[in-house]
């Protein structure tokens, strides 16, 4: 049976894709959506003051007219001196009930004077009580009775949204006069709206545009997102196959070393001098092989997060002593001074996990021997700003300012002409430095290349409480 799950879990980047499109439509929804509602409340909102200007037009004219209101000459003077004004008003009219509905009397339109109609709107205007009657932006000339008053209101109406306002008109004893009708046009205003639209409507496609760019970015990270998986698995698949690798050699490289040995000092019985020198040959290059693997072993422990570690204050006196007594012979056979005289014993403790500090020491201890043809190496120990250091100087080789920026690099090895015959994996101190980060010490190096280097390995003290 099809399962669209399974069918978006196969098919990878067409679901990307789909996700992509539907974000887009739905973002190019949402910013349309809000554009547009913005615009329809501008709208409405133009509108409603619109009609409040109407009324409030009408209202004031009509106070002003109060007074003239059985003088038509002053009232239309009046109306003309409006006019000029404000050119919202597309109609201003006072008409005066008659026999067959309304009179214009005066008014902006001088075609109108004289001409009766029975406009519904001014029927229901003239029940209105004083200071009050209609407002409507809906008035047609399809809803009139008659072919005039069709043609009347037509006459009244300009493009666009237009308002009318008519208000009964009381003289000063109250007796109703006349009725005010005003129309006014939203043409400025609807104006202003297309302009605004218009610039919403670019702004949106803007927008749409640039959304567009984005997500396709997106997308394409998305595919270096997918590739990076990828590369990661592909990495966790190498580590593994080291992980595994370097166990199994460790069994056949033991029983390599172990039976050279024996053969070195004789416990297999007597051999000639041409086997025993070939059975030193085997056997160094079954340590070189023993540490590579060892090295590579840690890596992969390393890296994949299974190096145990288990922090317990310590006095490291006991550790150092130890590592420098095992690195003695190397020192010796190369006729260098390997120094350790601690000005105190009674170290301040450190939390370290004594065998990953062996781990560190015989590293850089076993380094210095190895990078220092004559002279001596020194491990002091000193308390600087409430750290504990452990400092391994050698008159060793040295290196380059450049050398020391790479150092802590995996594999790195510096390449000169005297490095050149020494045997190493560039290994060492990438995991030196890795077990002091776990150990939650530091790790720093100066060297100055012909004279020496010195390693300084530091942990924070613990403080009793
Ligand atoms: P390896 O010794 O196996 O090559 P390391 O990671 O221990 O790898 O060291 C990296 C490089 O740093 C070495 O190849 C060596 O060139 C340089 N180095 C390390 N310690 C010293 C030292 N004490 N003096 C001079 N060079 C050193």
């Amino acid at each position: 049976m099809f399962n669209l799950k399974d069918f978006f879990v196969k098919n990878k980047e067409i679901s990307q894709l789909v996700y992509g499109i539907l974000l887009i439509i739905l973002i190019i929804f949402f910013i349309s959506f809000n554009s547009f509602s913005i615009i329809k409340k501008y709208k409405t909102g133009l509108n409603e003051s619109l009609n409040h200007q109407a009324y409030f037009y009408a209202k004031s004219i009509y106070t002003l007219m109060k007074p003239n209101l059985n003088d038509t000459a002053t009232l239309q003077k009046q109306i003309d001196s409006l006019l000029d004004k404000n050119s919202e008003i597309i109609n201003f009219s006072v008409l005066k009930e008659s026999e067959d509905g309304f009179e214009t009397v005066a008014s902006t339109d001088k075609s109108l004077i004289g001409k009766t109609n029975s406009f519904y709107l001014y029927k229901f205007a003239w029940q209105q009580p004083d200071y009050q009657g209609v407002a409507t932006d809906s008035f047609s000339a399809s809803m009139a009775d008659n072919e005039a008053d069709r043609d009347f209101i037509a006459n009244l109406k300009t493009e666009g949204t237009n308002w009318f306002v008519a208000l009964p008109m009381f003289d000063e004893s109250g007796t109703k006069k006349a009725i005010l009708s005003v129309v006014i046009s939203s043409r400025f205003e609807d104006g202003i709206t297309a302009k605004n639209k218009m610039n919403s409507l670019l702004i949106t496609l803007i927008s749409i545009a640039v959304v567009i760019m984005f997500l396709s970015l997106v997308l394409r990270i998305w595919d270096y997102a997918f590739l990076y998986k990828k590369v990661k698995e592909v990495d966790e698949m190498k580590d593994e196959f080291i992980s595994m690798a370097s166990h199994e050699l460790r069994t056949p490289v033991t029983g390599i070393k172990g039976y050279s040995s024996m053969i070195i000092d004789g416990s297999l019985g007597a051999v000639s001098k041409q086997v025993k020198d070939g059975a030193l040959i085997i056997n160094a290059a079954a340590n070189r092989l023993s540490v590579l693997v060892d090295d590579l072993l840690n890596v992969s422990r390393i890296e994949q997060g299974r190096m145990q570690i288990a922090l317990k204050p310590m006095n490291i006196h006991q550790i150092i002593s130890e590592v420098v007594q095992e690195l003695k012979v190397q020192a010796d056979q190369k006729k260098l001074a390997l120094i350790y005289t601690p000005a105190n014993i009674d170290l301040p403790l450190v939390e370290i996990d004594s065998d990953r500090l062996k781990q560190v020491l015989i590293n850089l201890i076993g380094n210095s021997i190895k990078y220092t043809e004559t002279g001596k190496v020194e491990i002091i120990v000193e308390t600087v700003a409430k750290k504990l250091a452990i400092k391994i100087k050698d008159t060793g080789l040295g290196m380059s300012a450049e050398a020391r920026e790479k150092l802590f690099q995996k594999f790195y090895r510096v390449q000169t002409v005297k490095t050149k015959n020494i045997t190493g994996t560039g290994l060492g101190l990438w995991i030196t430095q890795q077990i002091m980060e776990l150990m939650k010490g530091s790790i720093e190096v100066e060297s100055i290349e012909g004279t020496g280097s010195q390693f300084t390995v530091k942990f924070p003290i613990v403080v009793m409480k």
